[in-house]
């Protein structure tokens, strides 16, 4: 037990919680900017949609590819057909109206094919849009992204600074303080939220808002002995 202490004892205390107050927070934004660093979901979803709309358009490109492939070998039999039909090389009227037949079947079947060409390419240039679209949005995700990294960077940075500084102080301070007060100081600390020593304010114990008994406020406004809220544990000053 600490049967005695100077007013100076508690003030080192309550400065000490200062800093200790500083590191719980400063501990609290680091861990939590390290957490944020690294791909976010909307990044991540942002870019496999990108990526599949990239092989649509591919899909879609190769299969306009066929049906343009389609209509020129449809191409290459119509023409020499063609000329074979107006060389004048043929005088049988039935084989004429046989070819002219053939020629207008293939015909036929390349404005199908042409037909199709040009729906192949509407679905191209739309596959495209969406594309394009879709990289516009990556893109304005990826800036917002790499800026807010770089924002979480600097707070690590200057957190784990901040720490170091508090800590460096806090074993100064601590230094000053009598070892067994000191770790019923800690041990308050970690079971009542980080607060081991709490304000008296008339006869109200700020750290758990419980009046207290007239006997355990004279004793704590008298400050030369170690008076704990008799709810909350915390060591009171005035
Ligand atoms: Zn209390």
């Amino acid at each position: 037990m600490v049967a005695t202490l100077s007013m100076s004892r508690i003030a080192d205390l309550v400065r000490l919680q200062e800093t200790d107050l500083a590191l719980d927070s400063r501990r609290a934004t680091l861990a939590d900017a390290e957490a944020r660093l690294g791909e976010t979901q909307d990044l991540v979803d942002q870019r496999a949609r990108a990526e599949e709309l990239r092989a649509s358009v591919r899909a879609a490109e190769a299969s306009q590819k066929d049906v343009e492939l389609e209509a020129d070998a449809l191409k290459a039999k119509i023409a020499p057909a063609e000329l074979k039909l107006y060389s004048g090389s043929i005088k049988n009227p039935k084989e004429l109206g046989d070819l002219q037949a053939d020629i207008d079947q293939l015909k036929r079947h390349l404005s199908a094919v042409e037909d199709r060409d040009l729906e192949a390419l509407s679905a191209v240039e739309a596959a495209q849009g969406e594309l394009s679209t879709a990289e516009t949005q990556l893109a304005a995700i990826e800036q917002a992204w790499r800026d807010e990294q770089a924002e979480f960077r600097d707070r690590v940075e200057r957190c784990t600074a901040e720490i170091a500084t508090h800590e460096a102080e806090r074993s100064k301070q601590a230094a000053l303080i009598d070892p067994e007060l000191l770790a019923r100081y800690d041990h308050i600390r970690r079971v009542h939220q980080g607060r081991g020593v709490a304000k008296l304010d008339r006869n109200l114990c700020l750290g758990c808002r419980i009046s207290l008994p007239v006997s355990a406020v004279n004793r704590a406004r008298a400050g030369n002995t170690l008076v704990q809220c008799p709810n909350c544990e915390r060591i009171l000053y005035t």
